[in-house]
């Protein structure tokens, strides 16, 4: 029995870093010790969930972001400092670093990556609990859509002035994409036209944001991925817990409102409930195979000749600027187009149209076989859709796992 609330005058003195936490009746150390969570965002949401994280001794803490520090970032970040700013410091870096510093005993991760494009399926999957602090949509459609392929429960969070918000999406009974109104859908859908993905970080918008709801809103979702990794909620039958699943939590600090609401029932025709059953861990594949041994490995290993093996973005072969109509061969995923669009100045003075040719699956009479799962656009553990005359197969690219490794 752990002691009553009277009985902790008498235990005697803590002097270890972490065990308070354990005359918490309900804490159980080997599930935090053990749980690995992913903090996608390292902004000022992410960095209030990363403190608590840090200062709750979770075991492993891995942080994603790809943006760098800017002296904006300072007033609301309380991980980083003037320094990083001055040197444009990574932001997924600079907060793992710093989580360590909080708590050495935790490990810690950093991945600097575009979430969206280059975040492999196979690092959710290794997770236990998934934690969005993003202040754009398109990254919350992409963490939505992977935590439903692979059936795992994700914590957002958004903050906007002294208000803020928090959900717990558990894919089958609630989801982001399911949630978004007609008119947040159609600016979703010029977010992810070419012309603007040039210049993602530019529509980003500038939320103007505070300390107060970044730590009332990151408070909430670490608390509730402590749950998640627990296991508890509504239906916890040693002790009395009430969660966040399917609902969402509001505050607003301005006129001291909060609550908390059901979700809508999730929609049939919705995008994002794909679900990958039964992911094959291929530890012959990785990012760096090439497509002709992606193919050879397919006829291997189910027997089929002709499968199609689904792009999780279109890749690239031919640009064509609508001004001069002289066609650019080109090799790139659709992520690195607007980029490589800009250092040749293809759009010219006028900033014409450019029309792009590309490819939506692997065939076997895909042109570019001597290319590697890299370079056609495949992250690092990604997992593949591979449709053949029997059936679908998901196969992760596990050859890639020992990247994920915690410090
Ligand atoms: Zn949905």
């Amino acid at each position: 029995m752990k002691p009553e609330l009277n009985e902790y005058l008498f235990t005697p003195e803590i002097n270890t870093r972490n065990e308070v936490y354990e005359l918490i009746s309900w804490w159980k150390k080997d599930r935090v010790q053990n749980a690995k969570i992913m903090v996608i965002g390292a902004g000022a949401l992410g960095n209030e969930v990363l403190k608590n994280l840090a200062l709750l001794n979770i075991g492993h803490i891995l942080v994603v972001d790809y943006d760098t520090i800017e002296f904006s970032n300072l007033s609301r970040s309380l991980l980083y400092r003037e320094e990083d700013a001055k040197n444009n410091a990574s932001k997924a870096s600079t907060a793992a670093a710093r989580v360590k510093d909080l708590n050495p005993e935790v490990k810690v991760m950093s991945i600097n990556a575009d979430i969206i494009t280059d975040l492999g399926l196979g690092v959710y999957r290794r997770m236990d609990a998934i934690i969005g602090c993003l202040d754009n949509r398109l990254a919350r459609l992409a963490i939505n859509r992977a935590c439903h392929k692979i059936d795992k429960p994700w914590v957002d969070g958004a903050i906007e002035n002294l208000a803020g918000q928090a959900v717990v999406y558990v894919p089958g009974n609630s989801c982001y994409e399911c949630e978004l109104s007609e008119r947040e859908k159609q600016i979703i859908k010029r977010a992810v036209s070419c012309k603007v993905v040039a210049n993602r970080s530019i529509v980003r918008g500038r939320i103007p944001t505070t300390p107060i709801s970044a730590s009332i809103i990151g408070a909430i979702q670490a608390q509730e991925a402590l749950k998640l990794i627990h296991g508890y909620d509504e239906t916890t039958e040693e002790t009395y817990f009430a969660s966040f699943k399917n609902k969402i939590f509001r505050y607003d600090g301005k006129v001291l409102d909060y609550g908390h609401y059901d979700l809508e029932p999730i929609k049939p025709d919705c995008m994002s409930h794909e679900f990958y059953d039964r992911v094959i861990e291929a530890s012959e594949l990785s990012s760096e195979t090439t497509v002709a041994e992606l193919l050879d490995w397919i006829t291997i290993r189910f027997g089929e000749k002709s499968p199609e093996v689904i792009l999780n973005q279109h890749f690239i072969y031919e640009l064509t600027p609508d001004d001069s109509k002289i066609v650019h061969k080109v090799q790139l995923p659709q992520s690195k187009v607007a980029t490589y669009i800009e250092q040749n100045n293809l759009r010219g003075e006028n900033g014409c149209e450019i029309y792009q040719n590309g490819l939506d699956y692997i065939t076997k009479d895909f042109p570019f076989k001597e290319l590697t799962l890299n370079q056609i656009g495949f992250p690092l553990l990604d997992i593949l859709k591979i449709e053949t005359e029997n059936g679908i197969y998901f196969a992760e690219l596990t050859g890639d796992e020992h990247f994920i490794n915690f410090k």
